[in-house]
């Protein structure tokens, strides 16, 4: 196992994000040993170490002349092509494996998606619903529906609490990561104040029963709410243990499903959040393999503007923005609507380039990996691949933003005025983003009804909105 610092730079990841990968891995080097496995590990500051893994790789060869080297497959086009020159490099067989903690091989997406002309999510996780038996009665899906999505669209009310975190004390591998982290990665984008990720098994194992028992009643209603000061509400911040592996999708699932059939939680909670891991996700390391590397460099829309500065500072009028950035500094972290509807919303709507957005997405989650950051960010949030992942564009005004939280209350801004002084931008600039990309957008039937609205709007509103707009964007 080698920590090396090119993967830590190559973009330059929040630092709770180093610190979670680097103390779970050296945790789990200490877990094998104690089971009596070899383990040859380089940390970052060995003052051998070459930081990257064809130099770790190349020096563990030296060590250990082994007659073959076998690794999993890796979460990255990047890294895969490193590894496809491995043989060449280093006079060796490489077996590269099907990493098998997923529940979707490659293989089993790519024969899914042969001969289809759309990939749509519904159909793959119904049929991965059929073949892993997850929340089915027979042939049929519990509950009788496939989808419950239409009952979980509630708002924060005042009366309900969110449960508290669960957090995992630093142990003093946890506490040196710490400060190994403090003292190279100073300088990268985040906080490390509070640090309480889960970086075992175990603990990963807790942080789920925390879940299932504390919030996944609640998952389903309040999936598309957002609040002010509650950055967690009843998610399940589990994706940065799925994604290194310690816990297991179908374990996930298989924990939702028994609290749905013991009457612990209703089933467009468990619906709703086992569609997350067994469709989505799997759906998305799918959609990943089989269109890179062409998926990274398509820019269906056109985006060419920079990513504004505030992303990385905060510093913005907009509280909805400023609340999520502020959110994803201090914990590494913000949930899917605040990703997708807020700081994705608005990449959207003023056109910045993919290749920056998703860097930045990268880098500032705990959960980031290329497989899942860049469909999401490219297909689902920009609509950069001209609608392969998404029926349409995520697009929407400040009204979506002002039903689903609390965030316009206290914004200098009103979601209210659509135009002129005190106008919400997201009003604006939704309009004007519709007039803008009009020829490429309103063929699509699911654009029917906001063109329709658009076209009874007068010209001299037409007009104002694109003047304000434009005015927003060159400050911008
Ligand atoms: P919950 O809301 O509780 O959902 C449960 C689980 O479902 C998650 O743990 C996750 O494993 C899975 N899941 C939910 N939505 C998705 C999705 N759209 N794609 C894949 N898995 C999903 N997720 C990542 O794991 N890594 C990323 O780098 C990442 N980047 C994203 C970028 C953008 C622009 C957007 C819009 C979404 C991104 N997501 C990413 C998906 C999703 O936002 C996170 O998985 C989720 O917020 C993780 O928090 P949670 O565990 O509390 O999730
Ligand atoms: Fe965001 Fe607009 Fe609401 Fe302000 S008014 S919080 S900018 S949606």
């Amino acid at each position: 196992m080698a920590e090396v610092a090119q993967e830590t730079t190559y973009v330059r990841h929040h630092k709770q994000k180093i610190a979670f990968i680097l103390s779970a891995m050296r945790h789990f080097a200490e877990e094998l040993r104690e089971r009596n496995f070899v383990v040859d590990y380089s940390r970052l500051d060995d003052a051998e170490n070459r930081g990257s893994f064809t130099g770790e790789l190349t020096r563990a060869v030296a060590r250990h002349r082994p007659e073959r080297v076998v690794v999993t497959e890796p979460g990255e086009w990047r890294v895969r092509a490193m590894m496809d020159l491995w043989p060449e490099q280093l006079h060796l067989p490489v077996e590269i494996r099907t990493d098998d903690r997923f529940l979707c091989s490659l293989a089993d997406f790519g024969l899914w998606a042969r001969d289809r002309k759309t990939y749509r999510m519904e159909f793959f996780y119904r049929e991965m619903r059929r073949r892993t038996g997850i929340l089915m009665d027979g042939e049929n899906p519990c509950g009788g529906r496939w989808n419950f999505d239409a009952a979980n669209r509630q708002r924060l009310s005042h009366t309900i609490k969110p449960p508290e975190r669960f957090g995992s004390a630093p142990d003093p591998i946890t506490r040196d990561v710490l400060e190994l982290v403090r003292a190279r990665f100073g300088d990268h984008f985040g906080g490390l104040e509070g640090f309480s990720w889960a970086v075992t098994r175990r603990e990963a194992l807790s942080a789920l029963d925390h879940f299932v028992l504390k919030a996944l009643p609640f998952f389903g209603d309040y999936q598309d709410a957002m609040a002010l000061h509650e950055p967690f509400l009843f998610h399940a911040l589990l994706s940065p243990y799925l994604n290194i592996g310690l816990l297991l999708p179908r374990e996930v699932c298989q924990a939702a499903e028994d609290a749905f059939r013991h009457g612990h939680a209703p089933i467009n909670a468990v619906e709703g959040f086992v569609r997350q891991i067994l469709g989505w996700r799997e759906y998305v390391r799918g959609i990943y393999w089989l269109e890179m590397p062409h998926f990274a460099t398509t820019n269906a829309l056109a985006a060419d503007r920079p990513l504004p500065w505030f992303y990385w500072s905060g510093e913005t009028q907009m509280n909805c923005m400023a609340s999520t950035i502020a959110d994803t500094w201090r914990n590494a972290y913000a949930h899917h609507i605040q990703r997708l509807m807020v700081t994705g919303n608005f990449a959207l709507l003023t056109g910045i380039r993919p290749a920056e957005l998703e860097e930045w997405y990268l880098a500032v989650y705990a959960d980031a990996f290329d497989w899942v950051e860049l469909p999401n960010t490219h297909g689902m949030v920009l609509y950069a691949d001209g609608g392969l992942l998404a029926s349409k564009p995520y697009a929407a005004s400040g009204a979506y933003i002002n039903t689903m939280s609390n965030y316009c209350d206290t914004c200098p801004y009103s979601p209210k005025i659509k135009i002129g002084p005190g106008a919400c931008p997201f009003n604006f600039l939704y309009w004007n983003f519709l007039i803008q990309k009009r020829a490429f957008l309103e063929r699509n039937p699911r654009m029917t009804m906001p063109y329709r609205t658009l076209d009874r709007m007068s010209q001299d509103r037409r007009r104002a909105i694109l003047q304000q707009a434009r005015a927003f964007l060159e400050r911008l």
